[in-house]
């Protein structure tokens, strides 16, 4: 008998801390950061007796959510009390929405390898975020941050509808695109802005049967989120095989070691004592609200990546790229408007400029306030490179020399005389001179060894203090040769 082959079912929790000023239910302000224990007060301290009042616009924040994901927009939801006891809650109990959240059945398509599926979403519904506990490093003693407590949250709850780890992380990456286009969530989840929990199990392909699930948490990052649903699986596939039972259970990931391990038995809703909270009416939205939200939503990054491929005639891969953050879009179409041409524009954006970014973290925040370059310089470098003013090498060289200069590329390379030597003649006396005093790498050429060309085009290049045309060079080294 062969063993079978498991399907994995996994679905994924996400909390968002939403970019309000102030906290859900107190005038606090609700900045990440900042002294321990500085924006708190009597209500989001716990302190007996505090009435909440709620932030409206925690709740426009949760419709835009929904409408983005072709949720339903609950008129009538309520807010309920989530029981237990820890130190970072000190009222021993969470505002949360349960019976009656405000945003139901929606669904969001993801790509995987070109592939798109849709996967849906249970529901979306409003909270307040804990404390947080940090524990010294001699284990002897625990300290309790309250800045963080009141901080509004959303909870977006997918179905159990995504089949494979690459599914996971394109649902992640597309729900954190599209909270930040809304700009209601800057999606760091280094920071904890952007959270993660999942709910894995699998069973025999062709199956229907959802098999024991177990919840891993403690995931901050996309890539920990793939490897530790990577891990459960195959340890669950393990126990199935060694002819073990899973049991229903909550497992944390541990980045040192690489696995989940078990933390507590899992908890069932009825563990809470959900019942409606008593000191929030219930929430009823009027439709011409939810409207008037609608009139304001921005382009997707859906609907932008189509239109970037239709528009400019970009791959698939590139408007992808380019449109997963705001920001970057917004970056790539001031250049096209400031006269670079799409592909180019694209090219630099990709090649040079995120990868800056990544490697100096400019886009910790919501939106990237200090570019390496301003979408009009790196136009204009893309600009000298089109018509050929300057060569590639040399536009890259002058990255780091505009940055934070406020010159304009145009000017810079006027003034310093950088400008492309594409001059037949200049070019003609500087590939005889170097025919001339490499004649054993010119006889390879001549007995095909096409490569050594190469060498030779290095050393016109480095005659002309890299100004050469390139292009020009190699045309006019292989006539020379032929
Ligand atoms: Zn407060």
């Amino acid at each position: 008998m062969t063993a079978p082959t498991y399907e994995p079912v996994i679905g994924l929790e996400v909390h968002a801390e939403l970019l309000t000023r102030s906290k859900i239910f107190c005038r606090c302000s609700a900045a990440f950061g900042g002294a321990p224990n500085t924006n708190v007060c009597p209500l989001c301290l716990g302190m007996p007796g505090v009435l909440p009042v709620l932030n409206r616009r925690v709740v426009e924040f949760a419709i835009r959510a929904g409408l983005a994901t072709h949720c339903t927009i609950a008129n009538r939801s309520r807010f309920a009390r989530k029981n237990y006891f820890y130190p970072d809650l000190p009222k021993g109990y969470q505002i949360s929405m349960y019976e009656l959240p405000i945003c139901v059945g929606g669904w969001l398509d993801v790509l995987t390898d070109g592939t798109s599926r849709r996967i849906g979403l249970t529901r979306i519904h409003m909270e307040e975020d804990t404390g947080k506990n940090i524990h010294d490093a001699h284990g002897d003693a625990s300290l309790v941050d309250y800045n963080r407590s009141g901080v509004p949250l959303l909870e977006i709850v997918s179905e159990p509808d995504m089949r494979s780890v690459a599914e996971a992380g394109a649902y992640l990456r597309t729900l954190r695109s599209i909270l930040q286009y809304l700009e209601i969530c800057d999606g760091n989840m280094e920071e904890g802005s952007f959270r993660c929990d999942a709910n894995v199990s699998i069973r025999p392909a062709g199956t229907t049967e959802l098999g024991t699930k177990v919840e891993i948490k403690n995931m901050n990052s996309f890539r920990n989120v793939e490897r530790a649903i990577a891990y459960e699986i195959d340890r669950q596939a393990e126990v199935l095989e060694s002819g073990g039972k899973l049991v229903q259970e909550t497992r944390l990931w541990d980045v040192d070691r690489s696995e989940t391990r078990s933390m507590r038995s899992k908890e069932y809703a009825h563990d809470y004592r959900y019942f409606p909270e008593p000191d929030l009416l219930p929430l009823v939205v009027e439709p011409a609200w939810v409207d008037d939200i609608r009139g304001t939503m921005p382009e997707l990054p859906g609907p932008r990546r189509e239109r970037f491929e239709r528009e400019y005639g970009l791959s698939p891969y590139d408007a992808d790229v380019l449109t997963q953050r705001k920001d970057v879009a917004d970056y790539f179409e001031a250049g096209i408007a400031a006269g670079a041409t799409p592909k180019e524009m694209a090219n630099w954006v990709m090649t040079e400029l995120l990868r800056i970014v990544r490697e100096e973290k400019l886009d910790r925040a919501l939106v990237i306030s200090d570019w390496p370059l301003t979408a009009a310089q790196l136009a204009g470098l893309a600009k000298l490179v089109q018509t050929g003013a300057i060569n590639r090498n040399t536009a890259k060289g002058l990255i780091a020399r505009l940055r934070g200069s406020g010159r304009d590329p145009a000017e810079l390379v006027a003034a310093e005389g950088l400008t492309q030597v594409s001059d037949r003649g200049a070019l003609d006396a500087a590939v005889a001179d170097v025919i001339a005093k490499h004649p054993a790498q010119v006889a390879e050429v001549k007995a095909g060894k096409e490569r050594v060309l190469g060498f030779l085009v290095g050393q016109v290049m480095k005659a002309t203090g890299g100004k050469a045309n390139p292009q020009m060079v190699q045309e006019l080294l292989k006539t020379a040769l032929r």
